[in-house]
């Protein structure tokens, strides 16, 4: 076995073992491997080890990724997207996690319609209030989904968020927890063509403890591919 399926393998046991600890089903949570930087022989190599969805974190990357991968991949663009980026996403990412502002995701939309698609997204919620950092407030999560439920061309399926970098993986834990509560009060509210099943939350450093809040999705790059 190559070292990315022998990482791939120990990753998934990771999140098998953390879902159990909370009684929740391992399948319930999809392993996104994140390929930015990797080269496309080594996300092939994630492929071959049964990882079905990869992530990149920059448009232009995943495009000429996709270029030799295709579609045995399903892409997901886990990075910040530029308004004038959006024309790249539809018929290429089948889940965009960084949708945070009306203007991108009506932007997102038109783009999708007139090439007669819809692209499925997360609304990005920035739970810790950092500056400088992607993600709505969560104050605007409602008023954004409500926005984002009349559009033809984007499909909201659920929330991401990234929290703050720290030495100690267990800093993440209330802002997972915080994500999660901010998804219950708003899955309350009902919003029609608007869907909370997704939650993706989870990196390297803190995946299994996002599993055991929560999380339907983790996104991996450095535990499969090795430091950047
Ligand atoms: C790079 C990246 C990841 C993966 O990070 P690792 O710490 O290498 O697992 C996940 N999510 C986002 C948004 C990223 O940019």
């Amino acid at each position: 076995m190559n070292e990315v399926a022998e990482n791939i393998k120990a990753v998934r046991r990771r999140i098998s073992e953390a879902a159990r600890r909370v009684g929740r089903e391992p399948s319930d949570v999809t392993l996104v491997a994140v390929t930015k930087t990797v080269s496309a022989q080594k996300a092939i190599e994630a492929l071959e080890a049964g990882v079905v969805d990869l992530g990149e974190a920059r448009a232009q990357e995943a495009r000429r990724k996709y270029e030799v991968i295709g579609d045995r991949a399903l892409w997901h663009l886990v990075g910040p997207l530029q308004t004038n980026k959006a024309k790249y996403c539809p018929g290429l990412f089948s889940l965009v996690h960084s949708l945070d502002r009306m203007e991108l995701i009506n932007e997102l939309s038109r783009r999708a319609e007139s090439a007669g698609m819809v692209v499925n997204g997360l609304l990005q919620v920035n739970i810790s209030g950092e500056a400088q950092k992607s993600g709505c407030r969560p104050e605007e999560a409602e008023d954004i989904l409500k926005s984002a439920s009349r559009l033809a061309g984007v499909k909201i399926v659920g929330l991401m968020t990234i929290p703050p970098i720290c030495d100690d993986p267990e800093e993440s834990r209330p802002v997972y927890r915080s994500l999660m509560e901010l998804k219950a009060g708003l899955a309350k509210m009902g919003i029609e063509n608007v869907s909370l099943a997704i939650v993706s939350a989870g990196m390297t450093n803190d995946f299994e403890m996002a599993v055991e809040e929560g999380s339907t999705l983790v996104r991996v790059g450095t535990a499969i591919f090795g430091s950047r």
